[in-house]
């Protein structure tokens, strides 16, 4: 696999995600990287390789542009960082879990991680044979007590949380983490790396769901794995290619196409969340508002200190319950009734029904008079108009 080099000098946040591995197309000059839709390559008598390709689960140049750009994006200062995409999120998680757990294996993971997570730790690789123990990873020495040193291979970190943005101190959490000899993972899935970028924290290794905010506009499933060391770096894209987890080449452009715009995006999603924080903290019907920007949200300080803005998501529970929660999610107009998030588009849903039903009556469990919203880009005016109309039923 080749992957080109990052340049040394380091460039602006923007400027990586329109231009890092993003040279134009050497045949034609193309200033887009081409969408290389094709599984081989000629070779020039045995094993001469033109490109560096070979096969295309191995390697695809769409593919390498989109995992240089990830690359620059999440670790800019680390020239030799290593991106890899994946089919989804989850394809990516599994290829890390099966690259560096071994049966008998702990892990921590958030004791409100995201759904398909847990699922995925506690009914695949539970039975494969890894220890998994959901802790509060906001309080450093609950999650101190909970770390094995010799024996906790993971930890795992997602910052802001979902549903309930609760905020963990990424630097601390690295520090017990490493002091135990384990390694830190961090879902940035719900920042974006133009928020926070949890390596230059002290993360080992950044997971993405692609699908959400890098994307950005609800048309592509796909995951990412950023890795700080090179050679853990290397077992992973062993893994990748040995497992099959890949993202393919239309997937790989999409996706770098989104990653493009994505500070633009993220800079207005923020906005308009913050708008419609403030619009639902006076609101009568409100009882409760989740957001990490809020100056009386637990985590508010740790996420102004480690995040350039607070994000798109917000959460809130009504006074009325469930059914009310429910019903103001059939009665908006322009937010879409829906799973997911991180498109331009805003999105609703009821978590306690929808993305997190798989997790009730666990320590997972979320309010079921909480509703979720996924702030999209559209006119702030219409955003709040229509939230207006619906909590007022
Ligand atoms: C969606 C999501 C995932 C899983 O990603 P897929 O692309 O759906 O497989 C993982 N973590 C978080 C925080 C997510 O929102």
């Amino acid at each position: 696999m080749s992957t080109p080099p990052t340049p040394p000098a380091q460039p602006g946040f923007e400027t990586l995600a329109i231009h890092a591995g993003q040279e134009p197309d050497p045949l034609t000059g193309a200033v887009v990287p081409p969408i290389y839709q094709v599984s081989t390559f000629k070779q020039d008598g045995v094993g001469g390789l033109r490109g560096g390709y070979e096969y295309a689960r191995s390697g695809n140049p769409t593919r390498a542009a989109l995992e240089t750009c990830l690359a620059a994006l999440e670790a800019p200062h680390l020239a030799d960082a290593v991106g890899l995409a994946f089919a989804s999120g989850l394809a990516a998680e599994d290829t890390l879990i099966r690259a560096l757990c071994r049966p008998g294996d702990h892990v921590v993971l958030p004791h409100d991680a995201y759904g398909g997570t847990y699922r995925l730790f506690t009914k695949v690789a539970g039975p494969w044979g890894l220890h998994v123990n959901p802790v509060n990873v906001t309080d450093i020495d609950l999650l101190r007590k909970a770390i094995v040193p010799g024996r906790t291979r993971l930890v795992w970190v997602e910052t802001p949380s979902n549903p309930l943005l609760s905020i963990a101190d990424i630097t601390a959490v690295a520090e017990v983490t490493h002091e135990a000899g384990a390694l830190l993972v961090v879902d940035n899935t719900f920042a974006s790396p133009y928020l926070q970028q949890p390596i230059i924290l002290g993360a080992d290794i950044v997971v993405h769901s692609t699908t959400k905010y890098a994307g950005g506009h609800s048309d592509v499933v796909g995951g990412a794995l950023i890795v700080a060391d090179p050679e853990i770096g290397a077992t992973l894209a062993f893994h990748q290619n040995a497992q099959g987890s890949i993202a393919g080449p239309f997937d790989s452009w999409l996706t770098l196409r989104g990653l493009k715009t994505l500070g633009v995006r993220m800079d207005r999603h923020s906005a308009n969340a913050r708008t419609v924080a403030e619009f639902l903290v006076q609101h009568p019907a409100v009882s409760q508002v989740y957001w990490p920007g809020l100056p009386d949200h637990p985590g508010h300080a740790i996420a102004a200190r480690q995040m350039r803005d607070f994000g798109g998501m917000v959460s809130f529970r009504v006074s009325a319950g469930e059914q009310e929660a429910v019903d103001i999610c059939g009665r908006t107009q322009v937010f879409t009734l829906g799973e997911s998030l991180g498109g331009v588009e805003s999105l609703i849903e009821h978590p306690a029904r929808m993305t997190h039903a798989s997790v009730a009556g666990s320590p997972l469990e979320v309010p079921s008079d909480l509703i979720r919203l996924s702030v999209g880009i559209e006119s702030i005016e219409d955003l709040i108009a229509d939230l207006a109309v619906a909590l007022d039923g």
